[in-house]
């Protein structure tokens, strides 16, 4: 959450700066500013809002220099507004810093600093790491003071830090918030993810949790907090390119990654699946499958879209490996007391590989001897290496804040998790070449719906007076109820609410009337006849019904007020296909409302606080 970027090098630093925070805009848009020395002095400019904002107030000014650091904020601690965003600095104006993530211990930090006589701006948290290294630097020079600073902070935290008084260097810093370092031709691009970098270089290095490093123009230093050198620090390269990060002619980063799910899904089966064997191939759990039979119990742990796309999971891995499967907001299994053993694999689902609450799960699970699989997209994250072994999604780059494209993703993966484990157990050859052969039809069942795009659009428009809906789903579908649900609060700030559709009956039929349209998912599968109750329920209340059918069921049609057809596949991977036309309906129903879909109020991509 959150963009940081800095620059150090042989370039002008303002522009780099701006295209890097346009590019994490994603990650928080509350507000932004920039900080950049030029010779003695340091110039910043800030601005409440999105980077227009800023980049208007730059235009106005010739800010010059060859280091800076810029942010784009997601509010933790005080309201946006322009004393709020960052960079911050100490009280005179000496040291500036960005700061992703939240200093749990700021309040009695800040009240020692104040008795010291330090004056603050600011409601942050992140204004008394200034005024710390203010207070070391009386003592030490800029590196030592940051290490010091660094040991006396609890929390999380990803930092881009100037001084005055050693203005050829820039410090950089990471606990628990991403950080890469970019490796250009006599440049340094430092941002919290790929996309900030990848214009200018390939070449990175993900400094690790407890580290810092100092950049100079011609070169740079990784230690730890505790002033320990690292060397050799290896370097990775970045699998993808500036044009995936691209909006390539459509209007949001949000419909484009939902027309780029046919080659998503492409993308996460290439070469893992095996039909004649009718099993996946996953190289990335090759080195654990021998603990993999041995397991007895599965907990996934995600949050927001991933923990649905692991209900999926649930059903799947359960019906098809005969494993029991839990689910677990990742937020909450990190502070109850999971019952864990060495028979217990721990997945994590997350398309960052950053998310704060998956991660501190994922280390709980850890130290309790579990072995701990990921499922992620981001290539490097934190949780793809901190994890024994996983699977990684290779959907691209996701930019738009509701997440679509990786859910489609992760399922496909989840689909080959339980074929994998299933083959390894009790799943016939014939049931495992069947799976196989339709997940690889899915892109073309894909397309097949995104084909009625129009249709779903002008089906949008007459539900967008409603203000609140019900989405129905059942089995396999249930969680894609949720999903439905989620996605439509996110974008279109509708009141909608996710059920499976057998609970109706126990509480939520008592807000069905005409104002109340219900979307059930219905397709022609072995909970058809029940969910077809359901339906009748909800019109039997004067309740109004948007159906997701299965392509030539004529029935739905007759009890429904609009139906969207998807073609059919096997049932555990319907979800797969009928999660597009909820995709589609919630992009609509923002957009008609003149929403930023890209860019939801209060969001951002990629939750790295807590
Ligand atoms: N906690 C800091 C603030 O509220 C940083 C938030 C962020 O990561 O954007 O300003």
């Amino acid at each position: 959450m959150c963009g940081i970027v800095g620059y150090i090098g042989k370039n002008e630093a303002e522009p780099i700066l701006l295209d890097g925070l346009r590019r994490l805009e994603y990650r928080g848009y509350d507000s932004a500013g920039i900080s950049v020395i030029n010779g003695k002095k340091i110039e910043t400019v800030k601005a409440v809002g999105k980077i227009a904002e800023l980049e208007e107030k730059l235009s106005k000014k010739d800010v010059k220099g060859n280091i800076g650091i810029a942010h784009t904020r997601w509010a933790t601690h005080g309201k946006p507004c322009e004393k709020n965003s960052h960079p911050h600095s100490d009280c005179k104006g000496d040291i500036f810093l960005v700061h992703n993530g939240i200093i749990e211990n700021y309040q009695e930090l800040k009240d020692d600093l104040k008795k010291l006589g330090h004056k603050f701006k600011s409601e942050t948290d992140s204004e008394v790491v200034a005024h710390l290294i203010e207070d070391l630097m009386k003592k030490y020079d800029f590196k030592t003071a940051v290490a010091k600073t660094l040991k006396m902070l609890k929390g999380t935290y990803g930092f881009a830090i100037v001084s005055k008084s050693e203005p050829e260097k820039l410090i950089i810093a990471r606990n628990g918030s991403p950080l890469l370092l970019g490796i250009g031709k006599d440049e340094y691009v430092v941002a919290s993810d790929a996309s900030a970098i990848i214009r200018h270089t390939k070449r990175v290095v993900y400094l690790e949790d407890g580290e810092m490093a100092v950049l100079e123009k011609d070169g740079y230093e990784i230690s730890s907090m505790h002033e320990k050198i690292i060397k050799n620090r290896e370097e990775s390269e970045i699998d993808w390119s500036i044009e995936e990060a691209e909006k390539q002619g459509f209007d949001h980063f949000m419909i484009k990654e939902i027309f780029e799910q046919p080659q998503a899904v492409t993308d996460a089966v290439r070469g893992r699946i095996n039909v004649s064997d009718g099993n996946a191939k996953l190289g990335g759990l090759r080195d654990v499958s021998k603990e993999l039979r041995e397991i007895e119990r599965i907990i996934i742990v995600s949050c927001g879209t991933s923990y649905y796309a692991g209900l999926v999971g649930e059903y799947m891995i359960e019906e098809y490996a005969g494993i029991p499967v839990e689910v677990e907001y990742a937020s909450e299994f990190r502070y109850r007391k999971p019952i864990i053993d060495s028979k217990t694999a721990v997945i994590a689902i997350s398309q960052s590989g950053e998310t704060a609450d998956t991660l501190a799960a994922i280390r709980e699970a850890k130290n309790k001897g579990a072995l701990t699989l990921g499922i992620v997209n981001a290539v490097g994250s934190t949780i793809a290496r901190e994890t024994d072994a996983g699977v990684y999604n290779h959907a691209g780059p996701e930019i738009g804040v509701a997440s679509t494209k990786a859910f489609t993703s992760q399922l496909s993966i989840l689909v080959l998790f339980a074929l994998f484990l299933g083959r390894q157990r009790n799943m016939s050859l014939v049931t495992g070449q069947r799976i196989a052969k339709e997940l690889e039809k899915l892109p073309k069942l894909i397309e097949e719906v995104l084909k009625q795009n129009d249709d779903i659009k002008k089906i949008m428009k007459k539900y967008s007076k409603y203000r609140d809906f019900l989405y129905l789903g059942r089995k396999y579908n249930m969680p894609i109820a949720y999903e439905g649900a989620l996605k439509i609060k996110e974008i279109s700030y509708v009141h909608a609410e996710g059920y499976p559709s057998g609970e109706m009956k126990h509480g939520p039929i008592a807000l069905i009337d005409e104002n109340f349209p219900v979307v059930v998912l219905a397709p022609k599968d072995s909970v058809y006849e029940k969910t077809i109750s359901g339906i009748e329920e909800v019109k039997a209340r004067g309740g109004k019904i948007l159906a997701i059918g299965t392509k030539g069921d004529k029935n739905i049609a007759k009890i429904s007020d609009d139906v969207i057809y998807v073609p059919k596949t096997l049932e555990m991977l319907s979800p797969i296909v009928n999660v597009v036309p909820l995709q589609l309906l919630s992009y609509y129903a923002g957009t008609l409302k003149g929403i930023d879909v890209d860019k939801p109020r209060n969001l951002a991509k990629s939750v790295t606080v807590e």
